[in-house]
């Protein structure tokens, strides 16, 4: 069957804590059409990080370069970092009917949001405050400091959620999971994506 496909730029960001990395890593694992689109950061590769698979990992000066060749689809500084979307991870893959997927922060994401045709934005919540503090909190790695200011940011965030097509509570994970896969197949099926010739036979 002869049919035009076109693909999706999926666009997933939320506050921190709202389990957006473990979420976007099953999704990926579970759906082979969805390809992930590797970030240049100047941040420190963490421990089993790997260049060009968990992110490019660039100088500043290297960054400087990129956002002066226009190489970016959107960058953001995100806690003191420098992040973004390489125009080279998008187009190429979209124009071939793949379905390309961002983790980015919120900032980077209301930009794509602004700017791009083929978007599908997605905006992780938290249940609550309270459990967003809990969550912060039990991962150890921050100072009450930080969860402050964690918390601050993450309202400012949630405070933009309107500008996205859909909204996913993550209070149960795996319901989560399973409503972002329902977004994700019925995009697919939008008839600009997705618009088969009905053979005779
Ligand atoms: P981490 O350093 O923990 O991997 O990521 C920190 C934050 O940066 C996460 O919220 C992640 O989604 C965001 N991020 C990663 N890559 C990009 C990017 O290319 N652009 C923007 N705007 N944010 C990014």
């Amino acid at each position: 069957m002869k049919t035009t496909r076109k693909g999706m730029l999926l666009v997933i960001s939320g506050p921190s804590g709202t389990g957006k990395g473990t979420l976007i890593k099953l999704l990926m694992e579970q759906d082979p059409s969805l390809v992930f689109s590797v970030s240049a950061t100047t941040r420190a590769p963490r421990e089993g990080e790997i260049d060009g698979v968990h992110y490019h990992f660039v100088s500043d000066e290297k960054y400087d370069q990129l956002v002066a060749e226009g190489a970016f689809v959107e960058y953001a500084n995100v806690h003191g970092k420098r992040y973004g979307t390489l125009r080279s991870e998008v187009y190429g893959r979209l124009e071939k009917g793949e379905n390309v997927v961002l983790d980015i922060d919120v900032q980077g994401a209301l930009n794509v949001i602004a700017n791009e045709k083929e978007k599908v934005s997605i905006f992780l919540l938290p249940p609550s405050y309270k459990e967003l503090r809990r969550r912060l909190e039990g991962r150890g790695t921050e100072s009450a400091e930080t969860v402050e200011g964690r918390m601050a940011k993450a309202a400012r965030e949630i405070s933009r959620k309107d500008r996205y097509e859909y909204i996913v509570v993550n209070d149960n994970f795996d319901e989560a999971l399973s409503q972002v896969r329902a977004i994700i197949s019925a995009e697919k099926h939008k008839r600009t994506r997705f618009n088969p010739d009905v053979p005779q036979e």
